[in-house]
């Protein structure tokens, strides 16, 4: 789970819209933008490395991504 503080100060890095934790994932349903949560805390908010909001919905919402 993301720290609920520094959740609240989090927004889509596109839309700067409201964001939502589901499964691994942080998402933007304005963008269908799913960012992948590494490390089960540290969202990755690259809008280059987000998936597309209905694969993270194909895989359950899971990824196997690592930190590098
Ligand atoms: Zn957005």
């Amino acid at each position: 789970m993301i720290d609920s503080k520094l959740f609240e100060l989090m927004a889509c890095p596109r839309c700067k819209g409201d964001i939502h934790e589901k499964g691994m994932f942080v998402l933007c349903r304005r963008c269908e933008l799913a960012f992948p949560v590494l490390d089960q805390s540290i969202p990755d908010m690259i809008i280059d490395e987000a998936w597309p909001l209905q694969k993270a919905e194909k895989n359950d919402f899971k990824h196997d991504l690592k930190i590098e």
